[in-house]
């Protein structure tokens, strides 16, 4: 039988030489995702490849045009960083509104950007998974939400893709071919099984954050303010003539849309809720998660425009 194995990388282009030799492997930053789904079995992948001491991967850099925070930064990190709360009092208001203290002490960025997708059908035991009769994401045939055979809608949990979206912000990405920039919202695939669209061997390094004038509202549907994932979460930015509408948790990826200033707010509306792929996967039911989306859009455009 292989042995379990934990490695320490010192460097992206070690961490991914390490992946080559060990094709069963999982990378590791703060493991407040990743340990939670190795216990309920959801991850089973027999070496981990902890990305934590990468130096690298440690910096926050504040330059003229743009803001770079790299991916091993802590959540709590980043929270308290003055100079960043003030360019962008939005992403504060949503770290602020993730796990609780204790986890953002050891949860980071790149953790964030790339959590599992969750359903109320998928994070749980193993022994209760069996027991509904497993779902498409693990080992079963059909996904219990839906009654579909095809699709997994397990959605996209994290906040911080919302709001950083909404800011146009990008990620370098390293991995076998060398290092990218890409767009954020490039990173999701849309599929609740698989809802990263990167290689294994891929490293999220940086997030760029550009220093634009714009104004963002977020907002976060719950049912408890503290520890609790997002049953959806609305990010909002209005640029110029541009208002970026980013919806979270209510689709197996973040749901972009983008208008001019002249649409009325109705038609963002009806757009923004069509595009979302809401299943019955979460505490609260489809229809008043759907009926939320509205309710937020109004709010938010009725505070930034
Ligand atoms: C009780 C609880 C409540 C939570 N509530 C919220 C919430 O309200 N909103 C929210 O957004 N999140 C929430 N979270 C999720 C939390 O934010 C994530 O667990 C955390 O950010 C993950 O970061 P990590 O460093 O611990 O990642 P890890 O657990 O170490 O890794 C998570 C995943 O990302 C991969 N990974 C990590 N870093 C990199 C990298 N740099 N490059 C490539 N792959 C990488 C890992 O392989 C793994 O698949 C909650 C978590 C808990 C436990």
């Amino acid at each position: 039988m292989m042995e379990n194995k934990y490695l320490i990388a010192k460097s992206c282009s070690q961490a991914i030489e390490m992946s080559k030799s060990n094709p069963d492997f999982s990378y590791i930053s703060g493991g407040t995702d990743l340990m939670i789904n190795k216990y309920q079995k959801n991850n089973i992948s027999k070496t981990l490849i902890d990305l934590s001491e990468i130096t690298e991967m440690k910096n926050l850099q504040i330059k003229e045009d743009k803001v770079i925070i790299a991916c091993a930064v802590s959540l709590s990190e980043l929270e308290k960083n003055k100079k960043i709360n003030s360019l962008f009092p939005s992403l504060n208001k949503a770290i602020k509104s993730i796990a609780s203290p204790l986890i953002r002490n050891s949860a980071t960025i790149g953790g964030n950007l790339l959590c599992d997708n969750r359903c109320m059908y998928y994070n749980q035991s193993e022994w209760w998974r069996e027991a509904v009769g497993n779902c498409l994401k693990c080992e079963g045939d059909i996904c219990i939400a839906s009654g579909g055979k095809r699709n997994c809608f397990a959605k996209m949990v994290s906040d911080l893709a919302a709001v950083l979206i909404s800011l146009n912000a990008l990620v370098s990405v390293v991995n076998n071919d060398g290092e990218k920039i890409i767009p954020l919202e490039d990173i999701y695939s849309g599929d609740g099984i698989y809802p990263h669209s990167l290689s294994a061997e891929s490293i999220l390094k940086e997030v760029v954050i550009p220093k634009r004038d714009s104004k963002v509202f977020f907002k976060k549907l719950r049912e408890r303010k503290t520890l609790e994932f997002t049953s959806l979460t609305c990010a909002i930015s209005v640029r110029d003539n541009n208002i970026r509408i980013v919806l979270g948790g209510v689709d197996p990826k973040p749901v972009v849309l983008d208008f001019d200033k002249d649409v009325t707010i109705e038609e963002i509306i009806v757009k923004s809720s069509k595009k979302c792929r809401i299943v019955k996967n979460d505490l609260y039911s489809r229809k008043y998660r759907k009926k939320m989306i509205g309710v937020f859009i109004k709010q938010g455009l009725k505070k930034i425009l």
